[in-house]
């Protein structure tokens, strides 16, 4: 028996994946806050509860994130790009092109069949047309984020964001709900900007089947079908999605713990 654990430690939330011979058999998700090396262990410990299993029983602990260093009780670290790769890898074999797109940056990843890192492009460090940019936005139209993902489904003038910025879009949706505009037509032109710098993200690394949807906004059915409708290609969203960085670095945990990858 070998079981192991992956912490993402995300600059919005933090994940925690245990791989026990290869299969999932406990996770967890929260909201982070400013004491990381707590969250970490907090989701560590609540990933074992799920499970039922203790602290003593796990042989490796990866740390992946932006916080992965805060990981301190683990023994390795691996990159997000690395881990995402690997993840979705396993979620989904086929993969060729990782989308990842989290609270505050967005990834295209290019996958060998064997889930190692080809080649990858990412957002400059402004938080456009990520999940801080939809976050932001859908507060300015008085809802929640999760609860605007099938709010664009009959759209049926959709605006145009103009502002990238998330600051002045923000505005921007305030002066479009002050106007009268349809929040239908607004979310759904909120969908357009994030895919269609997604799009270009993409085709930095080359876009080809499989593509695998990774990351917290990969719950966003509206983005899901915007950016299949934009690519005319099937997209790969697992239940699992936005746990793909915390399964790949559990995955790293098990190799270098000695057993083959599942
Ligand atoms: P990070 O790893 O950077 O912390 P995540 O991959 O956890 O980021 O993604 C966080 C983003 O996911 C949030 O900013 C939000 O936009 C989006 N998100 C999270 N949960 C939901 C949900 N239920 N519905 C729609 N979007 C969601």
């Amino acid at each position: 028996m070998t079981l192991v654990a992956g912490v993402d430690i995300g600059s919005t939330t933090a994940k925690c994946i245990l791989l026990e011979d290869g299969a999932i058999v406990g996770k967890s998700l929260a909201p982070v806050g400013v004491e990381l090396v707590k969250d970490a262990e907090r989701a560590l410990e609540k990933a074992l509860g799920e499970a039922g299993r203790e602290r003593r029983e796990v042989q490796a602990v990866t740390g992946t994130g932006y916080g992965r260093f805060k990981v301190t009780f683990g023994q390795y670290t691996l990159t997000e790009i690395g881990c995402h790769a690997k993840g979705a890898h396993y979620l989904f074999p086929g993969t060729r092109v990782v989308l990842d797109i989290g609270g505050q940056d967005t990834k295209a990843i290019k996958v060998s069949d064997r889930g190692e890192v080809v080649d990858f492009a990412m957002n400059d460090k402004c938080a456009a047309g990520t999940g801080r940019f939809l976050d932001v936005c859908a507060g300015a139209l008085g809802f929640d984020v999760s609860e605007i993902g099938s709010l664009s489904l009959g759209a049926r003038h959709p605006v145009k964001v103009t502002n990238t910025c998330t600051v002045f879009a923000e505005s921007e949706v305030s002066a479009y709900v002050a106007r009268g505009k349809d929040p239908k037509d607004i979310v759904a032109g909120l969908y357009a900007s994030v895919v269609s710098r997604s799009l270009s993200l993409m085709q930095r690394v080359g876009v080809e089947p499989e593509l695998t949807f990774t990351g917290g906004v990969s719950r966003n059915e509206g983005v899901v079908r915007t950016l299949r409708q934009r690519l005319n290609l099937s997209v790969n969203v697992s239940p699992l999605s936005q746990y793909v960085g915390a399964i790949g670095a559990a995955l790293h945990g098990l190799e270098r713990a000695g057993s083959p990858p599942p």
